[in-house]
């Protein structure tokens, strides 16, 4: 229901348009596969994901002659749903299931602004509810007030918060929250990372830094890495997330702010175009507001 809610604007913009595109129409024809195209691309859902989809409409539409507008809806659907790539890695996105690692460690990732803190705030509520134990670590010590926000969201979500103090080194306060965790035997680390973006090349250094040092402590960690957009950016989001998935192993996607925003069609490019899966959106202000990705719930909210 909240999916629904958040994808409210997405849907009445995108399902609007489309359905003035098939107005007065009943077969596909070019014209109306070039206004698809069109209807795609200003939908935020990326130039070489339409681009994908429109191929296999094309195909389609060659191969079976005749093709209904109502066929059509379905089509998208389809490729739409197939497109996006499924969450089903070894790293469970679900805050129920069994984690497959001790501490289970997830480094946060992305430019300020985006959502960051308030992710992490989520994502530690929605595992303690699942009774899992949850450390979290202060590591964006390069922004003043970074740190009271994340304590913020750590007495919000009632979830213990590692901290050194402004300007200290990021890879020392993760250094200092794996071995915290592992002392309190903790299931679940989550890291907040900087996302400043005049100073990139610095950045993507330190991340890969914190990354080194955390898995000096516990193997393999971070366990995941995950890249938080902000979907109502739209081609900035996708932008930010090529700079990343450049120099970071991103393993997972946050979009934020799906309600409010009718460019939701960027959580299907996204994802195809850089290929990692999308873990979680982000649909309001609360602790309450992250849900767990699901394309098929996605599709749906998307086609009402
Ligand atoms: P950070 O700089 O990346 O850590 O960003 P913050 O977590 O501080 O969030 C920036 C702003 O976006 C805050 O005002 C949040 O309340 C807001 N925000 C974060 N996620 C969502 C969301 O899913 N929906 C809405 N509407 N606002 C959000």
């Amino acid at each position: 229901e909240k999916l629904d809610k958040g994808m409210d604007k997405t849907r009445s913009s995108f399902m609007g348009k489309l359905n003035r595109l098939v107005r007065g129409k009943d077969t596909v024809d070019a014209a109306l596969l070039d206004d698809l195209e069109e209807l795609l691309v200003t939908s935020d859902v990326g130039v070489d994901t339409t681009l994908d989809i429109i191929d296999h409409i094309e195909e389609r539409v060659a191969r079976d002659q005749y093709v209904s507008t109502e066929e059509l809806n379905a089509m998208i659907r389809e490729e739409i749903a197939m497109l996006m790539l499924d969450t089903e890695d070894e790293r469970p996105a679900d805050f129920d299931a069994e984690l497959p690692n001790k501490p289970h460690v997830v480094m946060v990732v992305g430019v300020n602004g985006v959502g960051k803190t308030t992710t992490i705030g989520k994502m530690a509520h929605r595992y303690k509810q699942a009774g899992k134990s949850v450390l979290m670590g202060a590591g964006d010590t390069f922004r003043a007030a970074a740190i009271e926000q994340l304590e913020i969201w750590s007495e919000r979500a009632d979830v213990p918060m590692i901290k050194q103090k402004h300007g200290s080194d990021p890879a020392a306060v993760a250094f200092d929250t794996i071995e915290a965790a592992v002392a309190r035997d903790s299931d679940v680390v989550l890291i907040d990372t900087a996302g400043r973006l005049h100073t990139k090349g610095g950045l993507m250094d330190e991340l890969s830094k914190m990354k080194r040092i955390m898995s000096r402590k516990v193997p393999d960690a971070p366990h995941e890495v995950l890249l938080v957009l902000d979907a109502s950016t739209g081609q900035n989001a996708i932008r930010q997330a090529e700079e990343f998935t450049k120099s970071v192993d991103v393993t997972g996607l946050a979009l934020t702010k799906l309600d409010g925003t009718a460019k939701g069609g960027v959580v299907i490019g996204v994802s195809h175009q850089f290929q990692v899966p999308v873990k979680y959106i982000g649909v309001g202000e609360g602790l309450d507001d992250l849900q767990v990705f699901d394309r098929k719930g996605f599709v749906e909210a998307l086609f009402g």
